[in-house]
């Protein structure tokens, strides 16, 4: 790190409790006329929540997102955005729901006000994946950045404690690769170690009472803004890429993928990343950050075998193949045996072994 580029992303963050509270102010603040709601079905009274805060002065609610921004559901939603005259975008809920009001911002370049209720990040980042006929694409631009995050302690309460966990590792995973991707430096470094540590603190807390408000929801979403920038302005390497190969070939659900993947990623990682290392266990307040992680996640009733997410045995080599057809910057260099014994540990779920 003699040499290194920071680039700050613009985005007006407002945190606490009960911020919902400042929805109109900020609405308004941000010049939002008609603002589309949007969220997925299942968080469909969280949209109506909004629309009622509002008290109908909105362009409507679209309560149709689903994982991974299909272009079909993109375009029922521009439809709907057309329809209603509206002018700016509302996305409330978690990474599927921000990446729909993400794909109508690079299609009208209108404004965003994001409510995150998940701990993936997506939020913070300028970068969109879409997936149209089966492919799944991914793209930078400035034009999907939220302009306003209002991050509410307290929508973040009903989230299931399987997801809370995998989603908290979701966005363990973005700061611990920012601390060794070719563009780290020490801005993002003091972001991810602290955000790592909040979220390893909270986790095991919220495993114990998944509606514990005052600590462990505020640490965890406070960790998880912290690594959604280390996302947004620094760097991934073999972890992300291998959780995409993953994803996208076997059709595996994104935070659970993360969660199996990310202690062995690490444990493989360890032997060249000796600075990354040394800010993760302090960060963790351990010898062994892999072994860690994997406790986290494992004791708080996380599945930790890509088997039992649904990836056949034949996939450790098809994905092995697949990593090494385009190979991503990484720490240490990647080889077949190596990449081959990651997968299997994570397909079968064991715990790593000291780093
Ligand atoms: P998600 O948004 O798919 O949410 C999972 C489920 O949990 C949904 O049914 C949702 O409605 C529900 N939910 C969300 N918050 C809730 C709450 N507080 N209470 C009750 N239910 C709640 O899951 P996710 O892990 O947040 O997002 C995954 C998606 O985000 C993936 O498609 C991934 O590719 C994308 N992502 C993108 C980026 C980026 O920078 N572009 C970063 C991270 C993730």
């Amino acid at each position: 790190m003699d040499r290194f580029v920071y680039t700050g992303l613009p985005a007006r963050v407002i945190f606490g409790y009960g911020t919902i509270d400042v929805l109109a102010a900020e609405v308004n603040e941000l010049g939002m006329t008609r603002p589309l709601v949007l969220t997925t079905p299942e968080q469909a009274a969280t949209g109506e929540r909004v629309m009622s805060i509002l008290d109908g002065k909105t362009g409507g609610l679209f309560a149709g997102a689903v994982m991974h921004t299909p272009v079909q559901v993109t375009n029922a939603a521009l439809d709907i955005f057309s329809q209603s005259d509206a002018d700016s975008l509302i996305a409330i809920g978690g990474g599927s729901t921000i990446g729909l009001g993400k794909a109508l911002a690079l299609r009208t370049d209108c404004p965003q006000l994001v409510i995150p209720t998940t701990y993936a990040g997506s939020e913070m980042t300028p970068i969109i994946g879409q997936v149209d006929q089966g492919r799944k694409t991914t793209q930078s631009s400035l034009k999907v950045l939220p302009e306003t995050v209002l991050y509410d302690v307290d929508l973040t309460l009903s989230l299931p404690l399987p997801l809370s966990l995998t989603s908290g590792m979701n966005a363990i995973a973005h700061a611990v690769e920012a601390l060794y991707a070719v563009n780290a430096n020490p801005v993002l470094s003091l972001m991810a170690e602290e955000g790592i540590r909040a979220l390893a603190q909270a986790l095991p807390a919220i495993a114990n009472n998944a509606k514990d408000r005052r600590q462990a929801r505020y640490d965890a979403l406070y960790g998880a803004w912290l690594c959604g920038i280390c996302l947004g302005s620094g760097g991934v390497a073999l972890h992300h890429k291998l959780c995409h190969v993953l994803g996208g070939t076997f059709d595996l659900p994104h935070a659970q993928t993360h969660t199996a993947v990310l202690p062995h990623a690490l444990a493989f990682n360890a032997p060249n990343i000796g600075s990354a290392m040394e800010r993760l266990r302090h960060a963790l307040a351990t010898d062994d950050p892999a072994g860690c992680l994997y406790d986290i996640a494992s004791t708080g009733g996380a599945q930790m075998a890509l088997r039992d997410l649904g990836m056949p045995k034949a996939g450790i080599d098809q994905a092995t193949e697949l990593a090494l057809q385009q190979p991503y910057a990484n720490p240490r260099p990647l080889s077949r045996d190596g990449i081959t014994a990651l997968l299997s540990n994570a397909w079968s779920g064991a715990r790593p072994g000291a780093a």
